[in-house]
């Protein structure tokens, strides 16, 4: 599923460009407890050809998720909106870098529709970086979330964003539209930040999570990171308090792992009983839910955590 060459719009233009120069890098043989379902079934077909004919962007593909196989088969995909070109360039991601393209102001419309064909209870929206435009998309992003209220009122809405950095007042524009789960990842620890997200600010990622309770307490926040990149224990642990400062519900914790040889080595392979510690870590520190485990990724199972964190928060309050 990993692409290194954009072969579809442009056989020249490599797929990451400002990597094209940098050494290789390689990483450890993948563990045996590291293994997925390959991507062959009906289900699967059927999920591409309705993001095909909708002419939309998955995240599941541009990533290379791990998890594609078992996500569409049972129809679940997560929809990347705002193109498929990203203007920042983390060392982790394999979706494509650039000046991307114009917004396509019949994507919202698109996606609503796709939800619909889909038959989703639970749907997860997640873009680009778009820093070239002045919201960095988060009217975008509104628009979106309203098509799909409108086109199917009983799904709920899971939204996975950028960090809006220097985009003053685009993240209200975002609570605004009231999705039911306000995701924005960490992705590692703050020291290895200059290196894995150099585009990002740690600080910055935290206080949006924080912005978006004082916002609308209703809404559900929700973060990740991936371990293997270099962190040590005692950093994630920090994460997890850093995170429950800012008042977030959910964390998951999962498995870096390499897209291509010029992307960041995995450092580490986690084993899977270091991903239970730290599920029982996260959970003393008051999250409502936690996903710690070698393929846990943000829109895993995004529908039936969803129930499970409404049924933790209405336990919590009693
Ligand atoms: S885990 Fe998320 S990104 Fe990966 S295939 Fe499933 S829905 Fe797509």
């Amino acid at each position: 599923m990993v692409v290194i060459v954009d072969t579809i719009t442009n056989p020249l233009r490599p797929r990451h460009p400002e990597k094209v120069n940098r050494p290789d890098s390689a990483s450890p043989p993948k563990p045996d407890w590291i293994r997925v379902r390959a991507p062959n079934t009906r289900g699967y077909a059927d999920t591409r050809n309705i993001v095909r004919a909708n002419g939309l962007h998955t995240v599941c593909e541009e990533a290379g998720c791990p998890n594609i196989g078992e996500c569409w088969d049972k129809k679940h995909a997560t929809f990347m909106i705002m193109g498929d070109t990203c203007t920042r360039a983390c060392a982790f991601c394999n979706v494509k870098t650039g000046l991307p393209n114009a917004l396509d102001a019949a994507e919202p419309q698109n996606v609503a529709e796709a939800v619909a064909k889909l038959g989703l209870a639970h749907v997860v929206i997640t873009s680009v970086d778009r820093d070239d435009l002045a919201d960095g998309g988060a009217e975008h992003f509104a628009q979106t979330i309203r098509a799909i209220r409108a086109a199917c009122p009983s799904t709920t809405i899971e939204i996975l964003t950028p960090d809006f950095l220097r985009k003053e007042g685009a993240l209200e524009v975002v609570v605004a539209a009231r999705p039911d789960v306000f995701n924005h990842n960490l992705e590692t620890v703050p020291s290895r930040y200059l290196t894995v997200r150099p585009g990002a600010r740690y600080f910055h990622s935290i206080r949006l999570l924080q912005r978006v309770k004082e916002l609308d307490p209703t809404i559900f926040t929700k973060s990740g990171i991936m371990v293997g990149l270099g962190e040590e224990r005692h950093e994630v642990q920090q994460v997890m308090d850093d995170l429950r400062s800012a008042d977030v519900d959910f964390l998951t914790i999962g498995q870096y792992l390499q897209p291509t040889r010029k992307h960041h080595a995995v450092m580490r392979y986690v084993p899977p009983d270091e991903f239970s510690s730290y599920e029982k870590v996260a959970y003393t520190k008051g999250f409502l839910m936690v996903s710690a485990s070698p393929l846990t990724r943000s829109s895993h199972h995004a529908g039936e955590d969803f129930a499970r964190l409404k049924a933790a928060r209405a336990a919590s309050a009693r």
